[in-house]
């Protein structure tokens, strides 16, 4: 079973197995130190970079803001969702999302 992903429209979009599941302008909270000065960063994505998939997480580095202290940059691999049984469930958008750590 494989799932494809793509980033689509020069990265307004994450796709799953060709359906447009993630867009930008969402706002996420990050645990991602080094990202900004915050301790949870508020981002406003603006951009997905990559797209991977590691076991069934599915994961995306994107470019954003800090709208809580202006920060910006392209952030580490964070998750956006799972591969259930063939199916994607995107993150509960409300969670702390973590940068994959060593
Ligand atoms: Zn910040």
């Amino acid at each position: 079973m494989t799932t494809r992903l793509r980033v689509l429209d020069d990265g307004a979009w994450i796709s799953v197995d060709d359906h447009r599941e993630i867009r930008v302008s969402e706002l996420w909270r990050l645990d991602a130190p080094g990202f900004c000065s915050c301790d949870l960063a508020d981002l406003v994505v603006e951009n997905f970079q990559e797209v991977g998939v590691d076991g069934s997480r599915v994961e995306a580095r994107v470019y954003g803001q800090c709208i809580a202290c202006g920060g910006a940059g392209i952030t580490d691999w964070l998750p956006v969702g799972r591969v259930r049984g063939g199916e994607f469930v995107e993150l509960d958008r409300s969670c702390v999302r973590r940068t994959r750590r060593e």
